[in-house]
């Protein structure tokens, strides 16, 4: 089926076929015209020959009839047989009036047709000629003067062969003449056809070329004619479609601030990169500055966008000096720098003499990012972390090795930023444990496996629990228990911490308001992340903690470790100094491990110190964490701050925290955090110490 239609289908789409069809239909019309007009005046020539033969004969008769004196019953011998010896007469007989036969040849019997009969009537009648076709015969009747006085006629038969032969004759050649027209009209007309179409053809042609994405097709008919105009204007809208294309392309393929290629565009160069250094090997290499954002909230987007540029600016010198020593030592490197993120550049390089010369680029970005830079007259200084992964040993797939780079700056990061990191087989592995962590994190907060222990502070002069710190605690299905270190960066890493801290804050206030109850008013302290305290509900969640629990606030203590309270200072004192006038108490935690500077710590409304354990074990082996416990002490006192050492794990940190008039210690020598029920049984059974003479002489009694 599809056979037979396909040409079809085929021609149907073809204008020069068409038109061809077209001319040929006119052609055959005009031509069945002309054979028509043809054949017809040929007919009337012919018939009028006949006739006027017919008549010629017809009058000789009459005339020598008349002229011979024929009567009814007499022959006409010599003239009917004369004319009938022409042959060219079928039948000739002479009539009387009343129809009957005088004589007559070509016919044996009297009776002859009756249209012949009433021709011959009609003649005698009006007494002039008249003449017919009947049967096939040129008729003529002539009336005639019979002898007797009566009146006759002559009627003569001439065959119309001659004019059907010359008719047929004109058809023949009308035909023929057609039919050689048709045969030099159609190549004539598909050659006229096809050479007017051929700008047609050649604008689908490029039509189709520029809608496979070849905009750089032109079309020049030079047939001067509408065509020649349409092929210009669709040469101009390729030219244009062509520069906005190629526009479109600049924006989604560059980043606007740096100039440099943008995410969209790495991808590309990555993948052509890989396969063009594929035996040379290469690396990818991930540069994210480190803490950009708190730099760009602190300088405001316009210099913190700035600041981006000329780091841009700095990575592309560096490449480019190494670019340029590489091909001065023979080798040529292919090399692609973008900006994927806001402070994330990326770089594809494939070429490098040895790992040393990727080292070195490393190296070089480190170093040349962290000279200060000029924003708007102020000098900035920024670091950046490095991840690489090199090709091939680390993958071959783009997706991969920035997988991999991604890893190895993740370690750049975790080692504190400012320098570089390549990417090994381990760092897969903590990441997919990390991973692994990070879902049974979810699923432990889902069904509830977090618990509450509390550990007791004790009062050095009392030996009494005048406190408590909350500290969470993961029971897992089969009833082992994982203490925080062991979950407590993931949770920070994921945000899962948040959740799980205000489980533990909301868990802590309904527990001192329990101990309350008891008529044992121990406040309770919780540990704050960083994610909670930066958090703008950080205020409300207190208070529905507090509120729910129906916990006075002086209940209540919180405790920021160094490094979060002074990461932004002034949003710390923010955040804490409303809750504080409300009542809740704030503490430093490990306090002595960060970098705080003393001014702004004199500045923070804190009620506590804690000292970091690391002090608190060394102060019987090195001299210099006695030295920095009295410091914190001795600072503590002039702010007039509280005091809680924490890890006094024995005797002798216990008598030299007393002795240095530490006011609460916290640690092991005392008691392990615990869960609720227990806490309450221990710090009701008496002093954890004998408490202290007049004479400052200590006399320890360790917890029962
Ligand atoms: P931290 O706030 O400094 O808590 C004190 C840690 O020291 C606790 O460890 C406690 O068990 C431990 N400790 C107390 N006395 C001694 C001692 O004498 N010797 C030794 N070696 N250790 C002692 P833990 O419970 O494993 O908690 C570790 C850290 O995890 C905490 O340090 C705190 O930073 C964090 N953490 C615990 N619970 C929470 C929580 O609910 N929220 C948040 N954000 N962090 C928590
Ligand atoms: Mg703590
Ligand atoms: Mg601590």
């Amino acid at each position: 089926m599809s056979s037979i239609w396909s040409p079809l289908a085929w021609a149907r789409k073809r204008i020069a076929v068409k038109a061809a069809f077209l001319f040929v239909s006119l052609f055959a019309l005009f031509a069945a015209l002309m054979l028509a007009v043809n054949v017809w005046s040929e007919r009337q020539d012919q018939t009028l020959r006949t006739f006027a033969l017919a008549h010629a004969y017809a009058t000789h008769a009459e005339a020598t009839i008349e002229r011979d004196g024929a009567i009814v019953g007499e022959t006409v011998d010599t003239v009917l047989n004369d004319i009938f010896a022409t042959g060219d007469v079928l039948a000739i007989r002479v009539v009387d009036d009343r129809g009957r036969v005088i004589d007559q040849r070509g016919s044996a019997s009297d009776s002859y047709p009756p249209d012949e009969a009433e021709l011959a009537n009609e003649a005698i009648m009006a007494g002039e000629p008249k003449w017919e076709e009947i049967g096939g015969l040129a008729v003529v009747a002539r009336p005639l003067a019979l002898a007797d006085g009566r009146s006759g006629a002559v009627l003569l038969g001439r065959t119309m062969a001659p004019v059907h032969a010359a008719v047929a004759d004109v058809y023949r050649r009308g035909l023929l003449l057609t039919l050689f027209g048709i045969a030099f009209v159609i190549p004539v007309t598909g050659l006229f056809v096809s050479r007017a179409l051929r700008p047609i053809r050649e604008l689908t042609e490029a039509a189709q070329q520029a809608a496979r994405g070849r905009l750089d097709v032109r079309v020049e008919t030079g047939s001067g004619d509408e065509l020649e105009t349409l092929a210009e204007g669709f040469n101009v809208m390729l030219d244009r479609l062509k520069g906005s294309l190629e526009h479109v392309r600049r924006l989604a393929y560059s980043d606007h601030l740096t100039g440099l290629p943008n995410k969209s565009a790495f991808g590309e160069h990555a993948r052509r990169v890989l396969q063009s250094g594929e035996e040379r090997g290469g690396a990818m290499f991930l540069i994210d500055l480190d803490r950009f954002k708190r730099l760009n909230d602190t300088l405001g987007a316009k210099q913190g966008d700035r600041l981006i540029r000329s780091v841009g600016e700095r990575m592309k010198s560096v490449l480019a000096r190494h670019e340029k020593r590489m091909e001065k030592a023979g080798y040529n490197v292919d090399a692609e720098l973008s900006r994927i993120t806001g402070d994330e550049f990326a770089l594809i390089a494939a070429g490098f003499e040895n790992h040393d010369d990727v080292e070195a680029l490393a190296r070089d970005f480190v170093s040349a990012i962290s000279a200060p830079v000029d924003v708007a007259g102020q000098q900035v200084v920024v670091s950046c972390s490095v991840g690489i992964a090199e090709f091939p040993e680390h993958g071959t797939e783009p997706d991969l090795l920035l997988r991999n780079a991604n890893l190895a700056m993740d370690a750049a990061k975790k080692a504190g930023g400012a320098v570089y990191r390549f990417f090994d087989t381990e760092m897969t592995r903590a990441a997919v444990d990390r991973m692994t962590l990070e879902n049974e994190l979810r699923r432990g907060i889902e069904n509830h496996e977090f618990i509450v222990h509390y550990q007791p502070k004790v009062a050095a002069r009392t030996g009494r629990v005048t406190g408590s710190e909350a500290l969470i605690r993961w029971r897992l299905p089969d009833g082992s228990i994982r203490s925080p270190g062991q979950f407590i960066g993931v949770a920070e890493e994921t945000g899962l911490i948040a959740e799980m801290g205000d489980f533990v804050l909301q868990e802590s206030c309904r527990a001192a308001a329990r101990w309350r109850e008891k008529g044992f008013e121990v406040p309770v302290s919780v540990n704050v992340s960083a994610l909670q305290f930066e958090r703008d509900d950080f205020r409300r969640k207190v208070h529905d903690a507090l509120n729910a629990a129906n916990l006075p606030p002086q209940m209540l203590e919180l405790e920021i470790t160094e490094s979060v309270a002074m990461t932004d200072p002034e949003r710390a004192i923010a955040q804490i100094q409303p809750l504080r006038d409300e009542g809740v108490r704030f503490a430093i935690d490990d306090f002595g491990t960060g970098h705080s500077s003393l001014s702004h710590l004199t500045r923070m409304p804190f009620d506590t110190f804690k000292i970091d354990q690391s002090f608190v074990q060394n102060l019987d082996s090195d001299p210099n964490a006695r030295v920095i416990v009295q410091t914190i002490l001795a600072l503590a006192r002039s702010l007039q701050l509280e005091t809680v050492a924490e890890g006094a794990e024995t005797a002798e940190h216990v008598a030299m925290l007393q002795g240095l008039g530490c006011a609460t210690i916290q640690g092991f020598y005392f008691a392990k955090p615990m869960p609720e029920r227990d806490f309450v049984d221990y710090a009701e059974s008496g002093p954890k110490l004998e408490p202290l003479s007049e004479s400052s002489v200590l006399r320890i009694n360790p917890a029962s």
